[in-house]
């Protein structure tokens, strides 16, 4: 039986992307390529909000009591070696009796499993199989995986999903791919890669997110679509506020709503921001 190691699982409404209000059941494994230091700090600098707080580790017996950060990762807490130990390994026969505990009605009706980190696509793909094959997922019909859009999918797992879908018509697989622009503080030949994004495309839908706080930000994300088109890219493309507090996403979730609709992209909000304050399990 495989293990993944779990940073959390919860339960809430879907507050980004194609599926905004979906309720849905949230997988967020552990581990990340990247770091995302940038975000929220300007041009050139790098967030050290989470230095702090791990100086402070011992103080932090549970994930839910650790402070949210207003700059860098959101989620650090689901990469950062430093915070493993708050990430239980579970088998994925315990995950899947813990998901019918959480879902209200004991077993899938409506609700979609978003499968989310950190960055979902790393080692674990090779764990997915056995957790959807588990009795208790079989009502699952839609998943969607919330990645950076660096990770190539493994034969074995791009096989899978083909098959996961094909044998059932109202089976969907989703890639919600959360491009880092040059704001998040990677580098945009480590986080920019079409061609890996071009092939989420074989296997199930995807679309692009770009998180937008400056004009800046929207002029890389112009760079970024075309990239992306040039390979060969067909999904659609959403503008997303920064902001993980509702102060930052309050200044400037106007402004984009605003850039998608002058330039036919599509606007994604950030409703767990306002509806829950972005606090963890939500
Ligand atoms: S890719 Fe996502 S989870 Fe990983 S560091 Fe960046 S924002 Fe955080």
């Amino acid at each position: 039986m495989s293990k993944i190691k779990i940073a959390e699982l919860f339960y809430s409404i879907q507050g980004e992307g194609r599926y905004m209000g979906v309720p849905s059941v949230f997988l967020r494994t552990f581990g990340c390529n990247f770091k995302c230091q940038g975000f929220g700090m300007p041009r050139g600098e790098l967030s050290t909000e989470v230095e702090t707080i791990a100086s402070r580790i011992s103080e932090f017996k549970i994930y839910e009591e650790l402070p949210l950060v207003t700059t860098g990762c959101d989620s650090y807490a689901s990469w950062d070696p430093r915070f493993k130990d708050l990430s239980p390994m579970l088998t994925t026969d315990a995950i899947a009796e813990r998901i019918v505990e959480i879902i209200p009605h004991g077993e899938w009706h409506d609700e979609h499993l978003v499968i989310t980190g950190g960055e979902p696509l790393l080692g674990w793909q090779r764990a997915y199989p056995d957790l959807l094959e588990h009795d208790k997922m079989k009502g699952l019909k839609e998943i969607t995986f919330e990645t950076n859009g660096t990770q190539k999918l493994t034969p074995e797992f791009k096989h899978y999903l083909g098959e996961w879908t094909a044998t059932h018509w109202d089976r969907e697989v989703t890639f919600s791919v959360s491009a880092k622009l040059p704001c998040s503080g990677e580098k945009w030949d480590d986080a920019i890669l079409p061609e890996v994004v071009c092939e989420y495309e074989q296997v199930g839908t995807a679309y692009l997110k770009f998180v937008i706080a400056t004009e800046q930000d929207f002029a890389d994300a112009e760079c970024a679509i075309a990239a992306y088109r040039k390979a060969g890219f067909k999904g659609h493309i959403y503008l997303m506020p920064v902001g993980g507090v509702e102060s930052v996403y309050a200044l400037n979730n106007r402004t984009v709503a605003d850039l998608a609709m002058k330039n036919g992209l599509r606007y994604s909000d950030r409703l767990q921001v306002p509806l829950f304050k972005n606090e963890w399990g939500t």
